[in-house]
């Protein structure tokens, strides 16, 4: 990929580029995962979204201003009416080569439908969230889940050709048994695996300390049965992946809470309305709203992209403890996407 193709790069105050946005194009979901969501969440009316036109016009700005790699997320982004057209849309910087990466995390729950016109719109690779291999638990864990069609779903992306990531959020007590047998399973289909510790956002219906499982014990128990070797990270995300001999398949672990990653950070992101937050742990965000709306031309909207990168924090302030049992941000993960 011809990198020079890309246009001026957003540099934030700690000379970090932000090369990655990741997109929220609704806060809706088919599900109620325990960690992500209270059972009776209350949405956001649809009036205060960004149209698809409105979220391809943000997106393509940013790709303007050199993003290379944008991840269309929610909520549970293939319940958005349309969507795919916003994927078809975009798809034509991938064409320029202005844009190397259109990708998508999602449920899972629609992917039999939409598959194969994900990989026809340029889409090669989707991050698939399953946090139980068994019914009745992911059920539990999701609420409302129907594991049979997420399975359907997982299938049909892999027939369509796409590279499948599964992420699961490792729970104490509620799915740390089965750790071992996803990496097993994930290795055995060629994905591969995530695992990534709850975070304190939103407000949920239980409590998250008791929920809350360290990766430390999770890859030391890991390490008992598999050979971990550790293996460079190029996302300039918070994961960090190791190969595991065995099985030849990658497997992560996002440790927020234990691992501070915030010196490489290279994202940003946009909420279903126009927000943009420089930092999934702090509160300060920036509105491309009103900018993008008061005139026909992108001149106001780019400002205001540029204006917010330059306040791009330094990092994130999150903790989980006793006395700490709050959100460190109010806004669920399902606003910010994950
Ligand atoms: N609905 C899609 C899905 O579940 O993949 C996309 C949005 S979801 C918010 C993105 C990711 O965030 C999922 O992998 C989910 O497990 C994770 N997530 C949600 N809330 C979280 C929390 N409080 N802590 C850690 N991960 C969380
Ligand atoms: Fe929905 Fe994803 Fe949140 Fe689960 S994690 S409730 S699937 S947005």
């Amino acid at each position: 990929m011809n990198k020079s193709s890309a246009g001026p790069a957003l540099i934030d105050p700690f000379g970090r580029a932000v090369s990655y946005l990741r997109v929220s194009v609704t806060d809706r979901c088919d599900l109620r995962c325990v960690y992500c969501m209270s059972e009776d969440m209350t949405f956001l009316p649809k009036a205060e979204l960004l149209s698809l036109e409105e979220l391809d016009r943000v997106c393509t700005v940013f790709v303007e201003q050199g993003v290379r790699k944008l991840r269309i997320t929610g909520g549970e982004p293939l319940v958005r009416r349309d969507v795919i057209s916003l994927f078809q849309s975009l798809g034509r910087h991938l064409k320029t080569g202005a844009l190397e990466e259109l990708t998508l995390t999602s449920n899972g729950t629609q992917l039999a439908k939409f598959a194969d016109d994900l990989k026809r719109a340029g889409v090669r690779r989707v991050n698939i969230s399953l946090d139980s291999l068994d019914p009745t638990r992911f059920k539990t864990i999701t609420r409302w889940g129907d594991h049979a069609k997420v399975m359907d779903g997982i299938r049909a992306a892999k027939a369509a050709g796409l590279k499948i990531k599964i992420n699961t959020v490792a729970m104490r007590g509620v799915n740390e048994d089965e750790i071992e047998d996803l990496v097993a399973w994930c290795g055995a289909e060629g994905f591969d695996l995530v695992f990534i510790e709850t975070m304190p956002m939103g407000d949920i219906d239980g409590d998250r300390t008791a929920q809350y499982l360290p990766l430390s014990i999770v890859r030391a128990r890991l390490e008992r049965r598999w050979t971990l070797n550790p293996i460079a990270d190029t996302t300039g995300g918070p994961a960090r992946y190791t190969r595991c001999s065995e099985t030849g398949g990658r497997v992560g672990f996002i440790t927020p809470m234990t691992h501070n990653f915030c010196e490489s950070c290279n994202r940003v992101r946009l909420t279903c309305t126009g927000t943009l937050y420089m930092c999934l742990g702090q509160d300060d965000a920036a509105d491309l709203r009103t900018p993008m709306r008061a005139s026909e031309g992108n001149g106001p909207l780019t400002t205001a992209v540029q204006e917010a990168i330059s306040r791009k924090p330094k990092g994130h302030d999150f903790i989980i403890d006793r006395r700490h049992n709050r959100p460190a941000v109010n806004r669920h993960m399902s606003v910010t996407g994950g």
